[in-house]
């Protein structure tokens, strides 16, 4: 089968011609339809210092995708062939307390598809039958294949209630933005997103009513004043990985604010502890999406109006990989969509 695979040990992915996956007894062989391209695959694409620590060669990447099942382990139940799908990307171990216990979000044996296990960018992938979220028939491919990421806006955003509070969501991504679509499909009052990149906030207020702040140029203290939010937010979901956006954060949360924090700094970085003990600020950390609470939440606010169809920019197919990956290089896109089916 066809696949994109990090064959080398440098930058770059390249077409390869791979076995297609034998599948074990509680396994399930999928047909990839369409793939979503996430910014971990633009770390592995351009092998940086995280990537050549964490990837294995070769590996073929990938992990946001959606197909149809072509085979069924034989100790599968509930699955049929034919059936339209994506997956939960991170493998759980089961071993763990946390597993045991019914928290498989939080087994600290987790591998990710495309990361440290075979991935989704080839014409076929194999999951653990216990992975596979069946698509209803309203959640087209396209959607289906970017579940993964906003299944992480969504695990973010609803780490806090929202209803008729004050949101304040650093960085402008694709999930940034997902993740300020749910804050106010839920019901938050105001949502204001901040980023530094002029392309990416225009582009969140094409996908939500939300408040979009060029943090190079505005203040945020101007920003409250200007929407009447007298002490500070009430919720801050930290979407950035940038320590400054944190700082900023924490300057303009109200006493005992809550973060939800899913960016990933890329070095470590200092934090003003003073100002989250004074101010009583609790701070959740995320990783990847709760199992599978987060995929039904995230499936039923898409069959009950939530709509982040406009974060997906560019839609490639998969022959144009090259050209996918340098419009994500460039930060001015949304989603990049591959099409493996032309
Ligand atoms: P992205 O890199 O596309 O978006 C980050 C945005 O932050 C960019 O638009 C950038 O311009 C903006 N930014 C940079 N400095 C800023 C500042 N000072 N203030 C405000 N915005 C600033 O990332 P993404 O794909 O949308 O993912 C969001 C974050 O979540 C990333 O850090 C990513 O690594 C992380 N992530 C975490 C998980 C997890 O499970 N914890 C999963 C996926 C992604
Ligand atoms: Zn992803």
């Amino acid at each position: 089968m066809k696949a994109l695979v990090k064959t080398k040990d440098e930058p770059g992915l390249w077409f390869r011609d791979e076995p297609v996956p034998m599948i074990a007894d509680d396994e399930v062989l999928i047909r990839v339809n369409k793939t979503g391209i996430c910014g971990t695959d633009s770390h592995i694409y351009v092998w940086d210092e995280w990537a050549r620590k964490t990837v294995p060669v070769p590996m073929v990447v990938g992990h946001e995708y959606a197909g149809e099942i072509v085979e069924l382990g034989s100790a599968t139940k509930g699955l049929h062939l034919g059936q339209r799908v994506s997956g939960e990307g991170h493998v759980i171990g089961m071993q763990s307390r946390a597993a045991r216990g019914g928290r498989f979000h939080l087994d600290p044996q987790t591998r990710g598809i495309g990361v440290n296990i075979p991935g989704a960018f080839a014409e076929y992938v194999k999951i653990p039958a216990f992975n596979v979220v069946p698509l209803p028939d309203e959640i087209d491919d396209e959607i289906g294949a970017i579940l993964d990421p906003l299944g992480n806006a969504v695990h973010t955003a609803l780490s806090f209630d929202l209803i008729g509070e004050d949101v304040l969501i650093t960085g402008a991504g694709p999930i940034g933005i997902m993740g300020a679509a749910v804050a106010r499909h839920v019901g938050a009052r105001h949502v204001v997103v901040t980023d530094i990149n002029p392309t990416r906030l225009a582009l969140a207020g094409e996908v939500a009513d939300v408040v979009p702040v060029n943090v190079s140029m505005e203040d945020l203290a101007s920003v409250k004043a200007r929407l009447g939010i007298k002490e500070g937010f009430d919720v801050g979901l930290e979407m950035s990985g940038a320590p400054a956006a944190f700082e900023q954060m924490t300057e303009h949360l109200v006493m005992g604010g809550k973060i939800a924090m899913l960016g990933i700094p890329s070095r470590p970085s200092t934090v003003d502890w003073t100002r989250l003990v004074f101010k009583m600020l609790t701070v959740k950390g995320i990783y990847g999406r709760e199992m599978f609470e987060t995929w039904h939440k995230m499936l039923a606010m898409l069959q009950t109006g939530l709509d982040i169809r406009k974060v997906i920019t560019h839609r490639l197919s998969v022959g144009d990989y090259v050209q996918g990956f340098e419009i994500m290089k460039s930060g001015n896109c949304g989603k990049v969509v591959l099409d493996w089916t032309r």
